[in-house]
Formats: structure tokens, sequence, C-alpha cells
């Protein structure tokens, strides 16, 4: 383009070990900003050294499920990320006004994903997860340009027509060459007092979306987990601690199948 050279982004130069995963959706509001949340707490409970990078630009929440109210400081003209939990955070939200929205324009998105990428002082990471917006907009394509090693975590409920959109958003994995790394489906079930499970969202969404990105990408991209309906997860979120981070990194006791991610 014959301007000044890109910046570099660490996570993409040789040598680098840091594990890039991106947690996306089709839709909103079916916990892909949980699920990060809680797999970063978790991760961090067992000693790994790990990042968050809030993508999602116009929708930010992972301050709030984190519980970080502060402003990140600078040093050598690098912006020091916030460590909440154990992880290292940035969002979008750290450097708005309460209550603003965010009406940016494609290259400006781009611009601060690229910023968050290059311009924070991260240092040493095992894992960097990137909570993306949902569906395959502006952002979700400058992560794949910027991050092309990035793995992606595809977060749907059980319900068919979500599994559908979810099922779109994996797909561009096969136009930008990223390895779609496993389906976690979120709000399976609701635990009842006796013991069985009751189906709110229906049920199978997670093994559509496995079953049919395995065979258009041609490999095995496992469900991973059956996340149930958990109050103490909706809880976490709202004031900030992680159920994941509360739980020293162990999923929550009557619920084996949560969060196992981590392991
Ligand atoms: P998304 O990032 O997909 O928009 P969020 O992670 O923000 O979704 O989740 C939407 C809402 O649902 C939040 O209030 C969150 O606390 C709640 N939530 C998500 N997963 C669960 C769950 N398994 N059990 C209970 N509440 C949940």
């Amino acid at each position: 383009r014959g301007g000044a050279a890109e910046p570099v982004i660490p996570f993409t130069q040789p040598g680098n070990l840091t594990r890039v995963y991106a947690v996306t959706s089709g839709k909103g509001g079916v916990g892909k900003s949980s699920v990060t949340a809680n797999l970063a707490a978790a991760m961090a409970s067992q000693g790994l050294s790990v990042a968050v990078v809030d993508a999602d630009i116009y929708g930010f929440s992972i301050p709030r499920m984190l519980g970080v109210s502060q402003v990140p400081t600078q040093l050598d003209g690098m912006i020091v990320p916030v460590t909440a939990h154990g992880v290292k955070v940035i969002s979008i939200g750290m450097f708005v006004e309460e209550r603003q929205p965010v009406v940016w324009r494609g290259p400006m998105l781009h611009r601060a994903v690229q910023q968050f990428l290059t311009d924070v002082y991260w240092g040493d990471l095992d894992v960097l997860l990137l909570d993306l917006p949902p569906g395959t907009g502006d952002v979700t394509i400058s992560v794949a340009q910027l991050l092309p090693n990035a793995e992606i975590l595809v977060v749907t409920t059980p319900q068919t027509a979500a599994a559908e959109v979810a099922e779109r958003t994996g797909l561009i994995a096969a136009q930008t060459h990223q390895r779609v790394v496993g389906v976690v489906e979120n709000m399976s079930y609701m635990p009842q007092p006796d013991g069985s499970r009751l189906e709110i969202f229906g049920s199978g969404g997670g093994q559509i979306v496995s079953t049919s990105l395995s065979e258009t990408l041609g490999y095995e991209v496992p469900l991973l987990a059956q996340l149930p309906l958990d109050i103490r997860l909706r809880e976490g979120s709202d004031t900030g601690v992680p159920a994941t981070s509360a739980n020293n990194g162990r999923p929550l006791a009557d619920s084996p199948a949560a969060l196992e991610l981590a392991a």
C-alpha cells in the first residue's frame, strides 16, 4: 500500500507460543461473553497466563463481567492492561464515558482491534481470548486478517434457529482459513430438583453446529461442552466475579459438564 509499515502484532510472530482463541456466536445473548470471561478466569486460576481482548466493540460487556472499573495506565507509550481475577483485560469500555454508545465505522473498528493487539503491553501469554461481536461483521473480518492464527470457538444455544446462524459464523472460518476448535452449547438445560433436565431452549443445537461444521470443514469440530442455565453464572456476570473464579477454576459442583473446557 506504500504507507508506513503495519505495526507488528506479537501473537503472529514466528516463535510466539501464545494460543489465540476467538470466541464467536451467530447472534447476541447466547452467552459468548460469559463463556469468554469464565474460561479466562478458570484458566488463570489454573496458573496459565491469560488475557482477554474485548473485541465486541459496540456491545462490550467484559469489563462488567470481570468487575473492571479502572482505566488502563500507560508506560513508555504502551497501554498497560488491567488485571482482574488473574486475567489481563482490555476493552473499549475502559476508554469511553459510561453509558455512551460506541458509534464507529468499519475502519475505526479495525484500528481499535489492531491497537489492542499492538499497543498494549501483554508480556508473555499462554492464552489470548478474544470476545468477538456476534455474527460476521467488520471486526470478525479484521480479526481474521490481523490474527490468521486465531482458532475459533463457536458458542450457541440448543435452539435450532440459533444453531443455523452459529453455523454460518463458523463457516467464515473456511474462507479465512482459521481453524474451528469446537462448539460450546450454552443454556442447554435447567437442572431440576429431581435431577431431571428442563430443556428450555430445546435441544440439539450444539450437535447440529458440530456435525455441520465438521462436514463442511473436513475435520472434526467437537461439541466441547453443554453448559446448564445456572443462576450463579448470571449473578457472577452482573457482579463482576466470574463463577469459575469464585470456584477456583473448577466446574460448578452440580454442573459437571460446565466449564471443563479449561482443563
Ligand atoms: P452474549 O455475549 O452472547 O451476548 P452474554 O454472555 O452477555 O451473551 O449473556 C447474556 C446474558 O445471559 C447475561 O446476562 C449472562 O449473565 C446470562 N447467561 C449467559 N449464560 C448463562 C447461563 N449458562 N446461565 C445463566 N445465565 C447465563
